[in-house]
């Protein structure tokens, strides 16, 4: 084995790490982490040190680390079959048994799934396809898509737009002009601090409204939504919210893509956000929860009414011309297959429900009258904790303080516990494995509080 500081000048001169600030840490003024194993809600690194991750990677190791059962079923695949193409009506036991197993989870209105390898190029192919279908109806200037600011699609060109997260933006030229973007529906930074729940509903939906209006229905195509924000703030919806955009998309012929990348196979403690708020999607997009995250792979899954559409493209037009070699590899649609069983037969939706639910309560708990804790907010095994300068006034801290990344950094040094400082205000995000336990739970409040303590006296 390599000696560690071998690996580190390597680290430093070869890689490219990705959401890293490239120049310092070239000139090693950041920490470098070589992981080399994890078990449970916990990993560990090459100097030994373990930590308890409640944040599940990037909210993708919903099963939690170290599943024999699935690193059993990439191997036996790899042995048998490492790799055929699914092009041309091509497939394996693995691929086909786990489109069927992700229709048995799904809205009983869909009706296919593509596969693709993350969870950007899956909302890329949604674009796609969501202007293939509005070309062969015939109405080729329906094409714009919203998104809502802090969303979070992906980092592509298209997807990268779709985020609405000016980090995501900045010096690469994006948005790109198909896309446009309405109000987040974040209640705890409500324009008005008067306003009900109701009202921020109707305010948010009054803008969609006008933005459609102004755009004209007929060159919009579809809304792109999280189910509940993520990466934009941990953020879940207001009381009806998704009922009312639903309304309002149907009116004016507009798809509905729930992005369900975070949401999906089990994390609210449904088995997909759009059953949790009764949302009727066109698309939904998959990846992380769909192997967690064993071997990359994520899927669109079509409405059956979508499907018709491109049905008929393919008749009028011949074999859609789209796709990836690495669609539906079967390494990991072996792990997309073993991870559902394992979900199934460990009642893990269920428990990521009841856990999830406590760590909230026990939070929001701990946390209770602090005088830098704007808000706790969560659903199932999704919770964040807001710091504000004056709780009271809810004056934010400046984005130069950097209060969330230095309470999450205080946390991993000293509680050994892995918080997410999420990339936009200060909001500690916290999404464990589904195998959290209510002690595991407390450990992580605790360190919160402990940390937010040092750091903010
Ligand atoms: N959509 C959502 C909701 C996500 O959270 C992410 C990633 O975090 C993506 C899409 C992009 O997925 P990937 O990083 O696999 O491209």
């Amino acid at each position: 084995m390599l000696r560690n500081d071998q690996l580190d000048q390597w680290d430093r001169d070869s890689f490219f790490h990705p959401s890293t600030h490239l120049a310092e840490f070239a000139r090693g003024n950041l920490p470098q982490r070589v992981v080399t194993g994890g078990s449970g809600c916990y990993i560990q690194d090459r100097d030994g040190t373990r930590l308890l991750d409640a944040f599940a990677g990037l909210y993708c190791v919903n099963v939690g680390y170290g599943r024999s059962e699935i690193a059993d079923a990439i191997a036996e695949q790899a042995k048998e079959l490492a790799y055929y193409h699914a092009y041309m009506g091509h497939g394996t036991e693995a691929s086909i048994t786990l489109a069927k197993m992700i229709l048995d989870r799904a809205p009983s209105h869909m009706s296919r799934v593509y596969f693709g390898l993350s969870g950007s190029d899956a909302n890329e192919t949604n674009i796609k396809l969501v202007w293939y279908a509005n070309n062969i109806l015939g109405r080729p200037e329906k094409k714009k898509i919203i998104s809502r600011w802090r969303g979070y699609h992906g980092s592509g060109l298209v997807t990268g737009s779709l985020t609405g997260l000016e980090l995501f933006h900045k010096k690469f030229d994006l948005p790109l002009p198909p896309v446009l973007h309405t109000q987040a529906p974040y209640y705890f930074r409500r324009p008005d601090r008067s306003m009900s729940e109701a009202d921020f509903v109707t305010h948010c939906v009054t803008e969609l409204e006008q933005l459609i209006e102004t755009q004209g229905a007929d060159t919009i195509a579809a809304f792109i939504g999280e189910p509940v924000l993520g990466t934009g703030g941990i953020v879940p919806p207001p009381d009806g919210y998704w009922p009312a955009i639903q309304a309002v998309l149907d009116k004016h012929d507009i798809l509905l893509i729930a992005d369900e990348v975070v949401t999906g196979f089990g994390r609210l403690g449904s088995m997909f956000g759009s059953d949790h708020y009764g949302m009727r999607p066109d698309i939904m997009t998959i990846a992380k929860g769909l192997t967690s995250a064993y071997a990359p792979l994520s899927g669109s899954i079509i409405s059956e009414k979508l499907w018709s559409v491109l049905e008929q493209g393919t008749d009028e037009n011949g074999p859609i011309g789209h796709g990836w070699t690495y669609s539906a590899h079967p390494v990991s649609a072996a792990a997309g297959v073993a991870n559902l069983q394992l979900i199934d037969a460990q009642d893990l939706v269920a428990q990521a429900g009841a856990v999830g639910a406590y760590l909230n309560a026990a939070m929001a708990d701990a946390l209770k009258g602090h005088p830098h804790v704007g808000e706790v907010r969560g659903e199932g095994m999704l919770c964040a904790v807001e710091l504000v300068r004056d709780a009271d006034a809810s004056v934010f801290f400046g984005a130069d303080e950097k209060v969330g990344p230095r309470v999450a950094a205080h946390m991993l040094e000293h509680a050994k516990v892995i918080a997410r400082a999420m990339p936009q205000g200060d909001i500690l995000g916290f999404a464990p494995p589904f195998c959290l336990t209510k002690g595991q739970a407390d450990e992580i409040v605790a360190a919160t509080v402990q940390a937010i303590a040092a750091t903010l006296q």
